[in-house]
């Protein structure tokens, strides 16, 4: 290639990267960047649809991206200013809607990411929403109550003009709880007055759902259930190791427990626990809440976040971060299911180690669609200014998770995909189809 040529292809990569595009796939890698991992499985899902260029052009970038500066007067009088944003990748098949993310890696790729993840997500499990995620770049845990409220408020202020009931709808993520969504309400409503349906994760005093806290775990382990049953796991008995003892981490073990499997190893950010025999996951959690984390529980042996993924054990759950497996450990994963409870946790280049070893994989856009479907029904209770029970609400989620879990399956079986590549497929399909029939190019 000429140095002419490849100085235009670097100047259309430029371009491309700033407009937060991607290009067609290249070699899966694990220094891809979230948003190109993210994409790289949709590219490859339109390449297996032969979806036309310029719909491939419209799905593959998102439609809104909204950068703030989020100046932040700290409890000592110093100030601090940190980056906030809120994307909104495609909103054929309805409102944004997607959550909001406090950490430090929470740039504008990452939040790109997640949200074209939450486009393919919604669409796969068949709520009215297109995807969205917001981000402030900041760690939660340095920050006081008075600073995260009023970061909270400051942030939703300025991403005031782009959210609405009927246009885009946040909801807790990493960092953020129902509590951050009680503040973004009360924000948001001193200027439009009362308006609940505009976050979903709320409260159930202020109209929140009961079962949306632990409903991400909840979905997380309906589906594993569904997929070791087709696989011919028991359920019942089986060595469960969890990364991430958060809300969906922590939920997803104690469901898992509920339901007679073993959880033998849990973690959090600085380390795990791990007992061959089963961990109590109440007492874990009881443990974690007084001392500060997991690690130092008495009834096990403390493992690394590393070597915690390695452990032997019939359902391997990453309930934490993104891109924990990679290349250097995928060759030592040794489960017979891997649920992704987390966003993105497998690198693309991962992935395919895990699928010539022969690793099921349960894509994130289908293992961790509960959250987002309760939050569905949250809304759909806040517009209709009525609550649901506790009993309605599991049973709801269940009925989709059994649902989208039954079409993924079957469509990998029918087309010889990896449940991943079936889930997108049904996910890109779907929202191709919605942006034609509205006519969006
Ligand atoms: P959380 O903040 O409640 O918990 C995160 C957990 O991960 C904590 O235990 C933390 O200590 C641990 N952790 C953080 N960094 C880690 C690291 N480097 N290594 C190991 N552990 C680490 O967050 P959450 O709401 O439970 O979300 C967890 C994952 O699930 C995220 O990827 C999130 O995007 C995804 N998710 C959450 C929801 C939801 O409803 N909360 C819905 C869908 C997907």
């Amino acid at each position: 290639m000429a140095g002419d040529e490849r100085q235009e292809d670097k100047a259309k990569d430029q371009q491309a990267d700033a407009e937060g595009r991607t290009q067609p796939p290249r070699e899966p890698t694990d220094s891809m960047t979230p948003f190109e991992a993210a994409t790289y499985f949709f590219h490859n899902s339109a390449e297996r649809l032969r979806l036309e260029d310029h719909w491939r052009e419209v799905l593959a970038s998102s439609y809104r991206e909204l950068g703030v500066q989020v100046p932040l007067r700290m409890d000592d009088g110093s100030m601090t200013v940190c980056r906030g944003y809120r994307v909104q990748h495609n909103g054929a098949r309805g409102p944004y809607k997607g959550g909001i993310r406090y950490h430090p890696s929470a740039d504008l790729d990452e939040v790109r990411a997640l949200a074209a993840l939450m486009t393919w997500k919604n669409a796969l499990i068949d709520v009215p929403f297109g995807g969205a995620k917001g981000g402030v770049q900041c760690d939660p845990r340095r920050l006081s109550k008075t600073e995260l409220e009023r970061l909270t408020r400051r942030f939703t202020a300025m991403i005031s003009y782009v959210i609405g009931v009927n246009r885009d709808i946040p909801a807790p993520d990493m960092g953020t709880n129902a509590q951050t969504m009680a503040w973004m309400m009360d924000a948001y409503g001193q200027k439009h007055g009362y308006t609940p349906g505009i976050v979903t994760g709320k409260p159930v005093e202020l109209g929140g759902s009961p079962g949306r806290e632990e409903a991400t775990g909840r979905g997380v382990i309906m589906c594993t259930q569904e997929i070791a049953k087709k696989l011919d796991i028991p359920f019942e008995g089986a060595s469960v190791v969890i990364q991430g003892f958060g809300n969906v981490g922590y939920w997803a073990a104690a469901l898992a427990a509920e339901a007679g499997a073993k959880v033998c190893a849990v973690s959090d950010v600085v380390g795990g626990i791990y007992n061959a025999n089963g961990l109590d996951v109440d007492a874990v959690f009881k443990h974690s809440q007084s001392e500060g984390g997991v690690q130092s529980y008495p009834e096990g042996d403390a493992v690394s976040n590393e070597d915690l993924l390695g452990i032997e054990c019939d359902i391997l759950i990453p309930a934490a971060i993104q891109g924990v497996i990679h290349t250097g450990n995928a060759g030592d994963v040794k489960t017979r299911l891997l649920v992704e409870a987390a966003n993105g946790p497998t690198t693309p280049a991962a992935d395919e180690i895990l699928c010539e070893r022969g690793v099921p994989v349960v894509p994130d856009i289908l293992a961790n669609a509960g959250g987002v479907t309760v939050s569905y029904f949250e809304w759909v209770q806040n517009t209709q200014r009525f609550s649901w029970d506790v009993a309605q609400v599991n049973d709801e989620l269940a009925k989709k998770m059994t649902a989208a879990t039954e079409q993924v399956f079957e469509r990998s079986r029918r087309d010889d995909t990896m449940l991943r590549d079936a889930a997108f497929d049904i996910a890109v399909e779907r929202v191709a189809h919605a942006a034609e029939l509205r006519g969006y190019v």
